[in-house]
């Protein structure tokens, strides 16, 4: 493999910049020519790709978000001609493989292309830590510790006045934000996709903290439940009396996402981002370098598109000895 290019790709994470100077900067140091694809699956169906030199990735790698661009992009995986324009368009500067950053949209896109007999390898990248092939993927460490710090600053306010507060984080189809938020954050009740309470539910747990003397309550709901926060708040606007505290909903959104990559996510990524590279230098492809019990694991692309992890049941288990 001599010449290789790097895409990230679906929502940015906290960390993709650190992956790609550890691509480019490994990639180098085997002889590789590196080029990086602008603004996702967008950029590779319109072969938008730059070179890329150990001196163009310097200075990112404390930077959130991803200084390629990043894109969602329907034509990619709803078209097989815009798939096989993306072939093409890296065939047309002699590229002969591609490195995804992303989430499992993303690596079910590199299933396809190494379908189409591109040779792929994927870095598990998402905040919402659902990629199958990976304990942890990149990002979701930053996102966290910015959801850890929103709910200490919320608890703060909420235990002086006496308040129950609902905060929604992301995830999508996966709690596990949610739940690590709730378990690290000391929340009362969680409602996640996997578990996805009745607001009357919700209600029932928040007047039980209510009752066992707690001055304030915090529930945690992901944007991707049913029982999201916009339900459970039309929900509350005629139960409020109900539950024994005022209620205050606070949405994170997007805020998740921003920020500098922690020392982990940074060790992490420049980890995965030199073993793609490692896995492509001696022939390898059709994998997701992810990070399980501890150490790099390979996982086949094959076995990890179309999939979604969902968070260990142990950990609900704790929950609900924690919240006690
Ligand atoms: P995140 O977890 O941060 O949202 P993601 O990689 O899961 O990241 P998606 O928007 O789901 O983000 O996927 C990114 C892109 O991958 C999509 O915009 C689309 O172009 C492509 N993609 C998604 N699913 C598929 C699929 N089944 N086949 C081919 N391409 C796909």
């Amino acid at each position: 493999m001599k010449r290789v290019a790097v895409v990230t790709s679906g929502g940015d994470a906290p960390g993709m910049n650190a992956a790609v100077r550890a691509i480019v900067r490994a990639g180098t140091e085997k002889g590789m020519t590196m080029f990086g694809v602008r603004n996702g699956y967008e950029g590779l169906i319109a072969s938008d790709l730059i070179p890329l030199s150990n001196r163009d990735v310097s200075e990112i790698l404390h930077l959130g978000g991803t200084f390629l661009g990043t894109a969602r992009s329907t034509e990619f995986k709803q078209s097989g001609d815009a798939q096989q324009r993306a072939v093409e368009g890296l065939g047309a500067h002699e590229v002969d493989g591609l490195i995804v950053i992303g989430g499992n949209g993303s690596q079910s896109g590199s299933a396809r292309l190494e379908e189409m007999g591109l040779p792929v390898v994927g870095v598990a990248s998402t905040v919402d830590n659902d990629l199958v092939g990976s304990d942890i993927s990149i990002g979701v460490d930053t996102a966290l510790n910015i959801i850890i710090e929103a709910v200490d600053r919320v608890r703060t306010t909420a235990e002086s006045h006496h308040r129950a507060f609902l905060i929604e984080v992301m995830g999508r189809d996966c709690g596990y934000l949610a739940l690590a938020a709730g378990i690290a954050g000391g929340a009362d009740v969680i409602v996640t996709p996997e578990n996805d309470i009745e607001p009357a539910e919700v209600e029932r747990q928040l007047r039980a903290a209510h009752e066992r003397g707690k001055r304030y309550a915090l529930a945690v709901t992901t944007d991707g439940a049913v029982n999201n926060a916009q339900r459970c708040m039309e929900f509350f606007q005629s139960h409020e009396e109900e539950i024994g505290y005022e209620l205050r909903v606070t949405i994170l959104g997007h805020v998740q996402r921003g920020g500098s990559p922690t020392t982990f996510d940074r060790i992490l990524a420049s980890r995965l981002g030199s073993a793609a590279v490692e896995l492509m230098a001696s022939g390898g492809s059709g994998q997701l370098v992810g990070w399980i019990d501890g150490d790099i694991a390979h996982t086949p692309l094959a076995e990890v598109a179309g999939r979604h992890k969902v968070a260990p049941q142990e950990m609900w288990e704790l929950l609900r000895v924690l919240t006690k």
